[in-house]
């Protein structure tokens, strides 16, 4: 297969639907995405739709991962963390835009499966870590991006605490099975702004600010 013309026709695909942040479709348009896909799905690595994952989980739609990074307007100097690091691929396109990414993961396999590919491909700025990502990752806060890659009932109060000056934060937000995209920002004044976007399906944030292992 010629990945290559693949995921051109991907960028080309997004561009159409809207999506205009040129960091956003460059950084697309370079990550091989066919290195995160499991071995027995590589034949829809670039089909714009979520694919599945060891441990019940999916790699996010191609889409939906353009849209939740323009909604952050990031900048080359950002540090940003990233919930929900699944199979790696949306930090790895974060790694192309900004300086510095954090992700967490609560699964020990999907933390080795995304720590063996972005090593493989080289990556030096990301750092994957394993743990409950609804406390977010104090230890390098502050942020100037939150991404939140799974689905809970509210954004949680220490990914907020977790925000820098002018900090924004995308995250589905809605019930176990369906969501709402949400973009949230710290106001200078103080206080947080918020925004409803799109209608998504994300997998479930399970963790002490999410929802408990047992809601399914
Ligand atoms: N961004 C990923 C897709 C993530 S799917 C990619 O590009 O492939 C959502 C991920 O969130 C799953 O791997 C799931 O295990 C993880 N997750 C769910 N709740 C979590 C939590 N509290 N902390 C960290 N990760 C969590």
């Amino acid at each position: 297969m010629d990945f290559d013309q693949l995921r051109a026709e991907m960028v080309a695909d997004l561009r159409e639907r809207g999506i205009d942040d040129t960091a956003v479709l460059q950084a697309m348009r370079t990550v091989p995405r066919e290195a995160f896909v499991q071995d027995e799905h590589l034949e829809y690595a670039y089909y714009n739709g979520a694919l599945p994952l060891p441990a019940n989980q999916t790699i996010s739609q191609p889409y939906v991962v353009a849209l939740m990074l323009s909604a952050l307007k990031l900048q080359p100097q950002f540090n940003v963390l990233e919930i929900g690091t699944g199979s790696g691929y949306a930090a790895a396109v974060l790694g192309h835009i900004v300086r510095q990414v954090h992700t967490v993961e609560r699964q020990e396999a999907l933390v080795d499966y995304a720590q063996t590919r972005l090593q493989q491909l080289g990556y030096t700025n990301i750092c994957v870590h394993l743990g409950d990502g609804t406390l977010g990752w104090p230890e390098a806060a502050p942020y100037d991006a939150i991404v939140v890659a799974a689905g809970g009932p509210t954004v949680p109060i220490s990914l907020r605490n977790q925000l820098g000056e002018n900090g924004r934060l995308v995250m589905p937000v809605g019930s176990y099975k369906k969501q709402k995209l949400q973009l949230a920002w710290r106001k200078p004044e103080g206080g947080y702004g918020q925004k409803t976007l799109t209608p998504v399906r994300f997998v479930p944030l399970i963790g002490s600010e999410g929802w408990d292992d047992a809601d399914q």
